[in-house]
Protein backbone atom coordinates (compact mmCIF):
# COMPACT_ATOMS: atom_id res chain seq x y z
CA UNK A 1 0.00 0.00 0.00
CA UNK A 2 1.56 3.62 -0.76
CA UNK A 3 2.41 5.38 2.04
CA UNK A 4 2.43 9.38 2.35
CA UNK A 5 2.54 11.38 4.94
CA UNK A 6 -0.58 13.91 4.27
CA UNK A 7 -3.23 13.03 1.81
CA UNK A 8 -4.65 16.53 0.97
CA UNK A 9 -8.45 16.14 -1.03
CA UNK A 10 -9.09 18.66 -3.85
CA UNK A 11 -5.75 20.47 -5.80
CA UNK A 12 -7.46 24.42 -5.82
CA UNK A 13 -6.23 27.26 -3.80
CA UNK A 14 -6.19 25.47 -0.65
CA UNK A 15 -5.31 22.48 -1.45
CA UNK A 16 -2.12 23.18 -3.43
CA UNK A 17 -0.89 26.01 -0.60
CA UNK A 18 -1.04 23.30 2.10
CA UNK A 19 0.60 20.69 -0.63
CA UNK A 20 3.45 23.37 -1.13
CA UNK A 21 3.98 24.66 2.34
CA UNK A 22 4.35 20.72 3.81
CA UNK A 23 6.77 20.20 0.66
CA UNK A 24 8.87 22.37 1.16
CA UNK A 25 9.38 20.80 4.77
CA UNK A 26 10.51 17.55 3.20
CA UNK A 27 7.33 16.16 3.84
CA UNK A 28 5.42 13.56 1.26
CA UNK A 29 2.56 15.20 0.39
CA UNK A 30 -0.38 13.42 -2.30
CA UNK A 31 -3.02 15.76 -3.33
CA UNK A 32 -6.19 14.03 -5.26
CA UNK A 33 -8.14 15.71 -7.41
CA UNK A 34 -11.50 14.40 -9.03
CA UNK A 35 -11.32 16.69 -12.27
CA UNK A 36 -9.06 16.68 -14.95
CA UNK A 37 -6.29 19.39 -15.28
CA UNK A 38 -7.76 20.99 -17.90
CA UNK A 39 -11.17 21.75 -15.79
CA UNK A 40 -9.46 23.11 -12.46
CA UNK A 41 -10.95 26.17 -11.25
CA UNK A 42 -12.94 26.34 -14.49
CA UNK A 43 -16.58 27.26 -12.94
CA UNK A 44 -15.67 30.96 -13.14
CA UNK A 45 -13.24 33.35 -14.58
CA UNK A 46 -12.09 36.20 -12.60
CA UNK A 47 -11.50 35.93 -9.12
CA UNK A 48 -8.53 38.45 -7.10
CA UNK A 49 -6.58 38.83 -3.64
CA UNK A 50 -5.40 41.86 -1.88
CA UNK A 51 -1.94 42.74 -3.76
CA UNK A 52 -0.12 42.49 0.11
CA UNK A 53 -1.19 38.89 0.45
CA UNK A 54 1.53 37.76 -2.01
CA UNK A 55 4.22 38.43 0.05
CA UNK A 56 2.27 37.77 3.26
CA UNK A 57 1.92 34.16 2.14
CA UNK A 58 5.09 33.85 -0.54
CA UNK A 59 2.44 33.20 -3.42
CA UNK A 60 3.81 32.93 -6.89
CA UNK A 61 3.26 35.97 -8.88
CA UNK A 62 0.70 35.58 -12.00
CA UNK A 63 2.26 37.02 -15.24
CA UNK A 64 0.64 38.90 -18.25
CA UNK A 65 -1.19 37.16 -21.13
CA UNK A 66 -1.19 34.59 -18.87
CA UNK A 67 -3.22 34.22 -15.16
CA UNK A 68 -2.76 37.75 -14.92
CA UNK A 69 -6.11 39.88 -15.53
CA UNK A 70 -5.66 43.77 -13.92
CA UNK A 71 -4.68 45.76 -10.70
CA UNK A 72 -6.39 48.17 -9.22
CA UNK A 73 -6.17 50.37 -5.87
CA UNK A 74 -9.71 53.13 -6.20
CA UNK A 75 -12.44 50.79 -4.36
CA UNK A 76 -15.21 53.04 -3.07
CA UNK A 77 -18.20 52.05 -1.35
CA UNK A 78 -21.97 53.53 -1.72
CA UNK A 79 -25.30 53.62 0.56
CA UNK A 80 -28.40 52.20 -0.73
CA UNK A 81 -28.90 55.42 -2.36
CA UNK A 82 -25.76 55.65 -3.88
CA UNK A 83 -24.38 58.30 -1.78
CA UNK A 84 -21.66 59.13 1.08
CA UNK A 85 -18.65 56.68 -0.75
CA UNK A 86 -16.31 55.41 1.80
CA UNK A 87 -12.89 54.77 0.87
CA UNK A 88 -11.80 50.99 0.50
CA UNK A 89 -7.71 50.96 0.70
CA UNK A 90 -5.28 49.13 -0.56
CA UNK A 91 -4.23 47.31 -3.67
CA UNK A 92 -6.22 44.07 -5.82
CA UNK A 93 -5.15 41.91 -8.47
CA UNK A 94 -7.23 39.89 -10.35
CA UNK A 95 -6.56 36.86 -11.96
CA UNK A 96 -7.66 34.06 -14.52
CA UNK A 97 -8.90 31.34 -11.48
CA UNK A 98 -8.13 28.55 -13.58
CA UNK A 99 -4.99 29.57 -14.61
CA UNK A 100 -3.50 30.76 -11.97
CA UNK A 101 -4.55 27.44 -10.09
CA UNK A 102 -2.24 25.36 -12.58
CA UNK A 103 0.76 27.88 -11.21
CA UNK A 104 -0.36 27.20 -8.09
CA UNK A 105 -0.26 23.23 -8.72
CA UNK A 106 2.87 23.67 -10.41
CA UNK A 107 4.30 25.55 -7.31
CA UNK A 108 3.37 22.67 -5.15
CA UNK A 109 4.92 20.01 -7.24
CA UNK A 110 8.24 22.20 -7.90
CA UNK A 111 8.63 21.81 -3.95
CA UNK A 112 7.82 18.08 -4.44
CA UNK A 113 4.00 17.50 -3.50
CA UNK A 114 2.44 14.91 -6.18
CA UNK A 115 -1.21 15.74 -7.78
CA UNK A 116 -2.86 13.13 -9.17
CA UNK A 117 -5.88 14.66 -11.00
CA UNK A 118 -9.57 12.70 -12.12
CA UNK A 119 -8.89 10.68 -8.65
CA UNK A 120 -11.54 10.59 -6.30
CA UNK A 121 -11.62 10.77 -2.70
CA UNK A 122 -13.97 7.75 -1.73
CA UNK A 123 -13.70 7.26 1.97
CA UNK A 124 -11.40 7.09 5.09
CA UNK A 125 -9.45 4.47 6.11
CA UNK A 126 -9.68 3.78 9.86
CA UNK A 127 -7.49 1.57 12.30
CA UNK A 128 -8.91 1.01 15.71
CA UNK A 129 -11.36 3.72 14.77
CA UNK A 130 -8.93 6.04 13.66
CA UNK A 131 -8.40 8.15 10.21
CA UNK A 132 -4.46 5.94 8.90
CA UNK A 133 -5.44 6.77 5.13
CA UNK A 134 -8.18 7.08 2.65
CA UNK A 135 -9.82 5.00 -0.36
CA UNK A 136 -9.34 6.77 -3.90
CA UNK A 137 -10.71 6.09 -7.00
CA UNK A 138 -8.82 6.49 -10.36
CA UNK A 139 -9.74 5.50 -13.63
CA UNK A 140 -12.27 3.11 -11.71
CA UNK A 141 -10.14 1.67 -9.95
CA UNK A 142 -10.02 1.98 -6.16
CA UNK A 143 -7.23 1.69 -4.09
CA UNK A 144 -6.39 2.27 -0.28
CA UNK A 145 -3.73 5.24 0.67
CA UNK A 146 -2.19 5.79 3.89
CA UNK A 147 -1.35 8.46 5.18
CA UNK A 148 -0.93 10.63 8.90
CA UNK A 149 -2.88 13.26 7.85
CA UNK A 150 -5.85 13.56 5.42
CA UNK A 151 -7.11 16.97 4.62
CA UNK A 152 -10.07 17.86 3.37
CA UNK A 153 -9.89 20.97 0.80
CA UNK A 154 -12.34 19.81 -1.22
CA UNK A 155 -15.06 22.88 -0.90
CA UNK A 156 -17.95 23.87 -0.39
CA UNK A 157 -18.93 19.82 -0.51
CA UNK A 158 -16.62 18.90 2.11
CA UNK A 159 -16.75 15.60 0.74
CA UNK A 160 -14.33 13.63 3.83
CA UNK A 161 -15.64 15.87 6.74
CA UNK A 162 -19.05 15.07 5.99
CA UNK A 163 -17.92 11.46 5.67
CA UNK A 164 -16.72 11.41 9.80
CA UNK A 165 -18.66 9.38 12.07
CA UNK A 166 -20.41 11.92 14.15
CA UNK A 167 -18.35 12.72 17.64
CA UNK A 168 -15.39 11.89 15.49
CA UNK A 169 -13.99 15.52 16.61
CA UNK A 170 -15.02 18.02 13.91
CA UNK A 171 -18.31 18.61 12.89
CA UNK A 172 -19.64 16.98 9.69
CA UNK A 173 -22.44 18.83 9.12
CA UNK A 174 -23.05 19.21 5.05
CA UNK A 175 -23.41 22.80 4.35
CA UNK A 176 -26.99 23.68 3.78
CA UNK A 177 -28.62 25.96 0.73
CA UNK A 178 -29.79 28.49 3.46
CA UNK A 179 -25.99 28.95 4.54
CA UNK A 180 -24.36 29.88 1.22
CA UNK A 181 -23.86 33.24 -0.26
CA UNK A 182 -24.85 33.02 -4.29
CA UNK A 183 -22.98 34.77 -6.22
CA UNK A 184 -23.92 36.11 -10.05
CA UNK A 185 -21.54 37.78 -11.85
CA UNK A 186 -22.13 39.66 -15.36
CA UNK A 187 -19.31 40.07 -17.30
CA UNK A 188 -20.45 43.54 -19.73
CA UNK A 189 -19.25 45.86 -22.26
CA UNK A 190 -19.95 49.66 -21.11
CA UNK A 191 -21.52 51.21 -24.15
CA UNK A 192 -19.82 54.68 -23.88
CA UNK A 193 -15.53 55.18 -22.99
CA UNK A 194 -16.51 57.92 -20.46
CA UNK A 195 -17.75 54.97 -18.07
CA UNK A 196 -14.98 52.32 -18.23
CA UNK A 197 -13.88 51.40 -14.97
CA UNK A 198 -10.42 51.55 -13.02
CA UNK A 199 -11.31 50.64 -9.68
CA UNK A 200 -14.30 49.15 -7.54
CA UNK A 201 -17.67 50.57 -6.51
CA UNK A 202 -19.80 48.55 -3.97
CA UNK A 203 -22.91 48.75 -2.89
CA UNK A 204 -22.97 47.10 0.38
CA UNK A 205 -26.54 46.92 0.65
CA UNK A 206 -27.53 45.23 -2.12
CA UNK A 207 -24.17 43.30 -1.63
CA UNK A 208 -23.41 44.19 -5.48
CA UNK A 209 -19.97 45.36 -7.11
CA UNK A 210 -18.87 46.66 -10.32
CA UNK A 211 -15.05 45.87 -11.04
CA UNK A 212 -13.22 46.17 -13.64
CA UNK A 213 -12.60 42.78 -15.93
CA UNK A 214 -8.82 42.70 -17.87
CA UNK A 215 -10.31 44.75 -20.80
CA UNK A 216 -10.53 48.70 -20.58
CA UNK A 217 -14.71 48.37 -21.80
CA UNK A 218 -15.63 45.77 -20.02
CA UNK A 219 -16.37 44.94 -16.05
CA UNK A 220 -18.37 42.62 -13.69
CA UNK A 221 -21.71 43.20 -12.36
CA UNK A 222 -21.39 41.12 -9.49
CA UNK A 223 -24.78 40.54 -6.77
CA UNK A 224 -24.55 37.94 -3.75
CA UNK A 225 -27.43 37.17 -1.60
CA UNK A 226 -28.02 34.80 0.95
CA UNK A 227 -30.50 32.37 0.35
CA UNK A 228 -30.69 31.15 -3.55
CA UNK A 229 -29.71 32.83 -6.89
CA UNK A 230 -32.82 34.17 -7.33
CA UNK A 231 -32.89 36.14 -4.44
CA UNK A 232 -29.51 37.50 -5.60
CA UNK A 233 -31.54 38.47 -9.01
CA UNK A 234 -34.09 40.16 -7.07
CA UNK A 235 -31.85 41.73 -4.88
CA UNK A 236 -30.28 43.05 -8.37
CA UNK A 237 -33.20 44.25 -9.98
CA UNK A 238 -33.95 46.54 -6.78
CA UNK A 239 -30.69 47.79 -6.60
CA UNK A 240 -31.46 48.57 -10.68
CA UNK A 241 -34.14 50.63 -9.53
CA UNK A 242 -31.94 52.88 -6.98
CA UNK A 243 -28.50 53.12 -8.84
CA UNK A 244 -28.15 54.14 -11.84
CA UNK A 245 -25.24 52.41 -14.00
CA UNK A 246 -24.05 53.12 -17.26
CA UNK A 247 -25.55 51.65 -20.45
CA UNK A 248 -23.92 48.04 -21.14
CA UNK A 249 -24.77 44.65 -23.05
CA UNK A 250 -24.02 41.17 -20.86
CA UNK A 251 -21.21 39.17 -22.79
CA UNK A 252 -21.95 36.44 -20.19
CA UNK A 253 -23.27 35.44 -16.47
CA UNK A 254 -21.41 32.93 -14.11
CA UNK A 255 -22.97 32.02 -10.76
CA UNK A 256 -21.34 30.11 -7.72
CA UNK A 257 -21.54 29.71 -3.96
CA UNK A 258 -19.62 30.15 -1.41
CA UNK A 259 -20.36 29.11 2.75
CA UNK A 260 -22.07 31.76 4.86
CA UNK A 261 -21.97 30.21 8.23
CA UNK A 262 -19.85 29.85 11.25
CA UNK A 263 -16.88 27.34 10.47
CA UNK A 264 -16.84 24.21 12.81
CA UNK A 265 -16.01 24.95 16.21
CA UNK A 266 -12.57 22.64 15.93
CA UNK A 267 -10.67 21.90 12.32
CA UNK A 268 -8.65 19.04 13.63
CA UNK A 269 -9.67 15.07 14.62
CA UNK A 270 -7.41 12.05 15.14
CA UNK A 271 -5.27 12.33 11.54
CA UNK A 272 -7.54 14.99 10.10
CA UNK A 273 -7.78 18.35 9.17
CA UNK A 274 -10.68 20.80 7.23
CA UNK A 275 -9.68 23.86 5.77
CA UNK A 276 -10.89 26.20 2.95
CA UNK A 277 -14.48 26.42 2.29
CA UNK A 278 -14.97 22.71 3.63
CA UNK A 279 -14.08 24.32 6.79
CA UNK A 280 -16.41 27.60 5.84
CA UNK A 281 -12.83 30.19 6.14
CA UNK A 282 -14.67 32.72 3.92
CA UNK A 283 -14.73 36.53 4.77
CA UNK A 284 -18.02 37.51 6.73
CA UNK A 285 -17.97 40.51 4.50
CA UNK A 286 -18.04 39.57 1.08
CA UNK A 287 -17.33 35.60 1.09
CA UNK A 288 -14.23 35.54 -0.34
CA UNK A 289 -12.03 32.92 0.97
CA UNK A 290 -8.56 32.45 -0.83
CA UNK A 291 -6.37 34.21 1.09
CA UNK A 292 -8.61 33.85 4.23
CA UNK A 293 -7.83 30.32 4.09
CA UNK A 294 -4.39 30.83 4.03
CA UNK A 295 -3.78 32.18 7.30
CA UNK A 296 -5.28 28.86 9.15
CA UNK A 297 -3.14 26.60 6.39
CA UNK A 298 0.13 28.52 7.18
CA UNK A 299 -0.68 27.76 10.68
CA UNK A 300 -1.78 24.26 10.30
CA UNK A 301 1.69 23.86 7.82
CA UNK A 302 4.00 25.24 10.66
CA UNK A 303 2.01 22.39 13.56
CA UNK A 304 1.98 19.80 11.20
CA UNK A 305 5.23 19.47 9.85
CA UNK A 306 6.80 19.78 13.44
CA UNK A 307 4.40 16.60 14.62
CA UNK A 308 5.55 14.72 11.64
CA UNK A 309 9.37 15.44 12.53
CA UNK A 310 8.88 14.51 16.43
CA UNK A 311 7.39 11.07 14.57
CA UNK A 312 3.75 9.36 16.18
CA UNK A 313 -0.22 9.41 15.56
CA UNK A 314 -1.39 12.75 14.84
CA UNK A 315 -4.24 13.05 17.28
CA UNK A 316 -6.52 15.57 17.86
CA UNK A 317 -4.53 16.66 21.11
CA UNK A 318 -1.33 16.86 19.27
CA UNK A 319 -3.03 18.97 16.49
CA UNK A 320 -5.47 21.03 18.84
CA UNK A 321 -2.74 24.40 18.88
CA UNK A 322 -3.86 24.71 15.16
CA UNK A 323 -7.38 25.19 16.60
CA UNK A 324 -5.91 27.68 19.28
CA UNK A 325 -3.63 29.64 16.83
CA UNK A 326 -6.13 30.23 13.87
CA UNK A 327 -8.77 31.50 16.20
CA UNK A 328 -6.79 33.90 17.58
CA UNK A 329 -5.23 34.96 14.76
CA UNK A 330 -8.58 35.32 12.36
CA UNK A 331 -11.21 33.30 13.70
CA UNK A 332 -11.66 35.59 17.01
CA UNK A 333 -12.22 38.66 14.58
CA UNK A 334 -14.54 36.76 12.12
CA UNK A 335 -16.93 35.33 14.31
CA UNK A 336 -16.94 39.06 16.03
CA UNK A 337 -17.88 40.02 12.16
CA UNK A 338 -20.10 37.40 11.19
CA UNK A 339 -22.49 37.76 14.30
CA UNK A 340 -22.37 42.06 13.93
CA UNK A 341 -23.18 41.72 10.44
CA UNK A 342 -26.18 39.17 10.93
CA UNK A 343 -27.83 42.26 12.25
CA UNK A 344 -26.71 45.16 11.10
CA UNK A 345 -27.72 44.47 7.44
CA UNK A 346 -31.78 44.25 8.66
CA UNK A 347 -32.32 48.48 7.48
CA UNK A 348 -34.57 50.03 5.31
CA UNK A 349 -32.73 51.82 2.57
CA UNK A 350 -32.87 55.39 3.94
CA UNK A 351 -31.87 54.12 7.11
CA UNK A 352 -28.87 52.30 5.72
CA UNK A 353 -28.52 56.42 3.62
CA UNK A 354 -28.42 57.49 6.88
CA UNK A 355 -25.52 55.60 8.60
CA UNK A 356 -23.25 56.27 5.96
CA UNK A 357 -24.37 59.85 5.83
CA UNK A 358 -22.98 60.04 9.69
CA UNK A 359 -20.44 56.96 9.53
CA UNK A 360 -22.82 54.83 11.73
CA UNK A 361 -21.04 51.15 11.25
CA UNK A 362 -20.90 52.18 7.79
CA UNK A 363 -17.11 54.31 7.83
CA UNK A 364 -13.58 54.25 6.06
CA UNK A 365 -12.41 52.52 9.08
CA UNK A 366 -15.42 49.45 8.92
CA UNK A 367 -14.52 48.76 5.36
CA UNK A 368 -10.77 48.56 6.08
CA UNK A 369 -11.29 46.75 9.09
CA UNK A 370 -13.53 44.06 7.01
CA UNK A 371 -11.34 44.25 4.05
CA UNK A 372 -8.15 42.87 6.11
CA UNK A 373 -10.27 40.47 8.25
CA UNK A 374 -10.13 42.59 11.47
CA UNK A 375 -12.02 42.99 14.68
CA UNK A 376 -14.59 46.39 14.33
CA UNK A 377 -14.08 47.89 17.08
CA UNK A 378 -15.82 50.81 18.84
CA UNK A 379 -14.48 53.14 21.13
CA UNK A 380 -16.43 54.19 23.94
CA UNK A 381 -16.30 58.34 22.11
CA UNK A 382 -17.72 56.56 19.18
CA UNK A 383 -20.41 54.44 20.66
CA UNK A 384 -21.44 57.98 22.33
CA UNK A 385 -21.28 59.47 19.04
CA UNK A 386 -23.25 56.62 17.54
CA UNK A 387 -26.02 57.08 20.57
CA UNK A 388 -26.09 61.05 19.95
CA UNK A 389 -26.86 60.65 16.32
CA UNK A 390 -28.97 58.19 16.14
CA UNK A 391 -31.34 59.72 18.70
CA UNK A 392 -31.20 62.85 16.40
CA UNK A 393 -32.20 59.97 13.92
CA UNK A 394 -35.46 58.81 15.99
CA UNK A 395 -36.02 62.34 16.18
CA UNK A 396 -36.00 63.00 12.53
CA UNK A 397 -38.11 60.27 11.86
CA UNK A 398 -35.15 59.17 9.61
CA UNK A 399 -34.12 56.22 11.48
CA UNK A 400 -36.80 53.67 13.20
CA UNK A 401 -36.58 52.03 17.09
CA UNK A 402 -36.53 48.65 15.78
CA UNK A 403 -33.52 49.18 13.71
CA UNK A 404 -31.87 51.14 17.14
CA UNK A 405 -32.51 47.71 18.96
CA UNK A 406 -31.16 45.66 16.00
CA UNK A 407 -28.28 47.58 15.30
CA UNK A 408 -27.35 47.60 19.26
CA UNK A 409 -27.89 44.06 19.58
CA UNK A 410 -25.81 42.91 16.54
CA UNK A 411 -22.88 45.50 17.93
CA UNK A 412 -23.48 43.81 21.68
CA UNK A 413 -23.20 40.22 19.33
CA UNK A 414 -20.06 41.10 18.02
CA UNK A 415 -18.19 41.87 21.15
CA UNK A 416 -19.76 38.85 22.49
CA UNK A 417 -18.70 36.88 19.73
CA UNK A 418 -15.14 38.33 20.51
CA UNK A 419 -14.85 37.39 24.19
CA UNK A 420 -16.18 33.77 23.65
CA UNK A 421 -13.50 32.96 21.01
CA UNK A 422 -11.14 34.88 23.52
CA UNK A 423 -11.97 32.36 25.60
CA UNK A 424 -11.55 29.60 23.24
CA UNK A 425 -9.99 26.26 25.07
CA UNK A 426 -6.17 25.88 25.14
CA UNK A 427 -6.23 22.12 24.99
CA UNK A 428 -9.55 19.44 24.08
CA UNK A 429 -10.17 20.13 28.12
CA UNK A 430 -12.69 22.76 28.43
CA UNK A 431 -14.18 22.35 24.57
CA UNK A 432 -17.53 20.55 25.02
CA UNK A 433 -18.67 23.18 27.63
CA UNK A 434 -17.27 25.97 25.35
CA UNK A 435 -19.47 24.12 23.03
CA UNK A 436 -22.18 24.76 24.18
CA UNK A 437 -21.75 27.97 25.23
CA UNK A 438 -20.98 28.81 21.60
CA UNK A 439 -24.05 26.84 20.64
CA UNK A 440 -26.40 29.03 22.46
CA UNK A 441 -25.08 32.02 21.54
CA UNK A 442 -24.82 31.25 17.61
CA UNK A 443 -28.59 30.40 17.59
CA UNK A 444 -29.43 34.03 19.71
CA UNK A 445 -27.82 35.72 16.95
CA UNK A 446 -30.07 34.22 14.11
CA UNK A 447 -29.03 33.61 10.61
CA UNK A 448 -27.85 36.15 7.51
CA UNK A 449 -30.82 34.51 5.37
CA UNK A 450 -33.38 36.48 8.02
CA UNK A 451 -31.41 39.67 7.07
CA UNK A 452 -32.05 40.31 3.17
CA UNK A 453 -33.50 43.66 1.62
CA UNK A 454 -36.91 44.23 2.27
C1 LIG B 1 -18.57 33.65 -8.00
C2 LIG B 1 -17.54 33.60 -6.93
C3 LIG B 1 -16.53 34.58 -6.90
C4 LIG B 1 -15.55 34.52 -5.89
N1 LIG B 1 -14.57 35.45 -5.90
C5 LIG B 1 -13.61 35.41 -4.97
C6 LIG B 1 -12.55 36.35 -4.97
O1 LIG B 1 -12.51 37.24 -5.83
N2 LIG B 1 -11.59 36.24 -4.02
C7 LIG B 1 -11.62 35.26 -3.06
O2 LIG B 1 -10.73 35.21 -2.20
N3 LIG B 1 -12.61 34.36 -3.02
C8 LIG B 1 -13.59 34.39 -3.97
N4 LIG B 1 -14.60 33.48 -3.93
C9 LIG B 1 -14.55 32.41 -2.94
C10 LIG B 1 -13.47 31.40 -3.37
O3 LIG B 1 -13.71 31.02 -4.70
C11 LIG B 1 -13.45 30.19 -2.45
O4 LIG B 1 -13.44 30.59 -1.11
C12 LIG B 1 -12.20 29.33 -2.75
O5 LIG B 1 -12.19 28.97 -4.12
C13 LIG B 1 -12.20 28.07 -1.91
O6 LIG B 1 -11.08 27.32 -2.26
P1 LIG B 1 -10.98 25.78 -1.84
O7 LIG B 1 -9.65 25.32 -2.32
O8 LIG B 1 -11.34 25.62 -0.42
O9 LIG B 1 -12.17 25.03 -2.62
P2 LIG B 1 -12.53 24.93 -4.17
O10 LIG B 1 -11.96 26.04 -4.94
O11 LIG B 1 -14.00 24.71 -4.22
O12 LIG B 1 -11.79 23.59 -4.63
C14 LIG B 1 -12.11 22.33 -4.14
C15 LIG B 1 -11.48 21.29 -5.05
O13 LIG B 1 -11.73 19.98 -4.50
C16 LIG B 1 -12.07 19.11 -5.56
N5 LIG B 1 -12.87 17.96 -5.04
C17 LIG B 1 -14.14 17.99 -4.59
N6 LIG B 1 -14.54 16.75 -4.25
C18 LIG B 1 -13.48 15.93 -4.46
C19 LIG B 1 -13.27 14.53 -4.29
N7 LIG B 1 -14.23 13.70 -3.84
N8 LIG B 1 -12.05 14.01 -4.59
C20 LIG B 1 -11.06 14.82 -5.07
N9 LIG B 1 -11.22 16.14 -5.27
C21 LIG B 1 -12.41 16.70 -4.96
C22 LIG B 1 -12.87 20.01 -6.51
O14 LIG B 1 -12.92 19.45 -7.81
C23 LIG B 1 -12.10 21.30 -6.44
O15 LIG B 1 -11.09 21.39 -7.41
C24 LIG B 1 -15.59 33.50 -4.91
C25 LIG B 1 -16.61 32.54 -4.94
C26 LIG B 1 -17.57 32.58 -5.93
C27 LIG B 1 -18.64 31.54 -5.95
Amino acid sequence: MEQFDVLIVGAASAGSFLARRLAEQGHRALVVEQLAKENLGGKFDIFHIAKEDFSRFSLPQPEYADDFAFEFSRGRTFSALDRYPKKNSGNIVGMHKHRYLLRLNNWAREAGAEIRYQTRFVDFVYEDGRVTGAVIEQDGQITEVRAKLVADCSGIESVARTRLPPDYGVENFTIKADEMFYVVLRYVVYHDPKDYTVGTRGWSYYKTWEAPEGRADCAILGVGANGSYEEAERVFAKFREQVKLPRYTVIRTEQGTTPYRRPPYSFVADGFLVSGDAACLTKPSAGEGVTSSMVQLEIAAEEIGRLLNEGGYLSRARLWPINVRYVAAQGKAFAGQLATLIGAMSTTAEENDFFFQHDIIFSDKTFAALACGEPLVFSKKEMLHMAWVLLGGVLGGKVRLCTIRSLLRSMKNGARAEQLYAQYPASEEGFEAWVLRAERFWKECGSMAENEVQ
